[in-house]
């Protein structure tokens, strides 16, 4: 009976909203390093679900998601538990972790504007900006109420308050020039076509277009800008980890967790999905550096989380998606 435990401890049992492909090359290094095996269930949704379900005999030990609002689902449904680790404090800066310590981000993507090459230099916008007349009938985006849109609005919240953001939500709806629908990567693709001129998009899409031989001649159509240079700095979400609150190998988890911080897997990490380490002072891909550089927005992530809600309200408000 010993023995089965022990032997069961040098394993770490993942869910994971990323793709499996994004997650093997850092915990390969992991498995390399420690002798620790390491599994992944993937799931497109419904993890959260699945962690409730499974209670204190479940086997999930840690759960990698993509976006603020799934990592604050989690801690919200009470499926999480903090972490007090000295070496992910050091590691990660405190805008990119939970003050309780139940959630950490592990890699950034900047929430782009990609404008038609014919426009011209455009590298000065803002998001504001989205709202000017002179951009009448020419943005694209996906749905509102995709969670890195909602992002995005409970961001200009933050920063502009609810009265104003809901104007200028209203004002980009006016704008657009059709229905939202599809995809980050359908937007660009729309410009292509000549269907518009600006398209929201998160930045790493761009890598993912320009290494797709159908979509290149997309992302070729586009500049990509990181908004609000000249002030705040760009909107940015995360991808991030959680300690689940029954984790049955919580050490060799927390283990593997302070090592997704370290240099090493943030470089790996970051670059196998054309994202940024959250780590400073990590290198960037060549292909993510030659983007140029940017400030991000300072915002914690925790009040965008916190104003999810009232951006929802906004959008359903101004009737952005019908
Ligand atoms: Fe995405």
């Amino acid at each position: 009976m010993t023995s089965f435990v022990a032997t069961a401890a040098e394993e770490i049992n993942i869910y994971s909203y990323r793709q499996a492909f994004l997650i093997e090359p850092v915990v390969d290094a992991f498995t390399q390093e420690t002798g620790v095996k390491v599994n992944v269930v993937f799931a497109k949704k419904g993890l959260a679900e699945r962690l409730k379900r499974e209670g204190e005999f479940g086997p999930a030990d840690l759960v990698l998601t993509t976006d603020i609002s799934r990592l604050i689902e989690l801690v919200d449904k009470d499926l999480s538990q903090p972490v007090n680790s000295d070496v992910i404090e050091t590691n990660i800066p405190a805008q990119y972790r939970d003050p309780e310590d139940h959630w950490f981000a592990l890699t950034l993507r900047v929430r782009n504007l990609y404008t038609d090459k014919a426009l011209g230099d455009l590298s000065d916008i803002s998001y504001e900006a989205l709202a000017d007349d002179a951009y009448k009938g020419k943005i694209c985006t996906r749905s509102g109420k995709h969670p890195y849109n909602v992002a995005l609005v409970a961001s200009m919240i933050a920063h502009h308050g609810e009265a104003k953001t809901k104007e200028w939500l209203q004002g980009v709806k006016d704008n657009l020039a059709r229905r939202p629908q599809g995809n980050d990567r359908a937007q660009v693709k729309a410009v292509k076509e000549g269907l518009c001129s600006i398209a929201l998009g998160n930045s790493y899409y761009y890598g993912k277009m320009l290494k797709d031989e159908k979509q290149k001649v997309w992302a070729e159509a586009v500049n990509i800008n990181f908004p609000n240079q000249k002030d705040r700095g760009a909107h940015v979400n995360v991808s991030g980890m959680v300690l689940t609150k029954y984790a049955p190998n919580k050490d060799n988890a927390i283990a593997l967790m302070e090592y997704l911080s370290s240099d090493e897997a943030q470089e790996i990490y970051a670059a196998v999905n054309m994202e940024y380490p959250v780590k400073p002072g990590v290198k960037n891909s060549d292909l993510v550096d030659s983007w140029g550089k940017f400030e991000a927005d300072p915002l914690a992530l925790e009040t965008i989380a916190k104003n999810r809600g009232v951006a929802l309200k906004l959008l359903d408000e101004v009737k952005f998606d019908l």
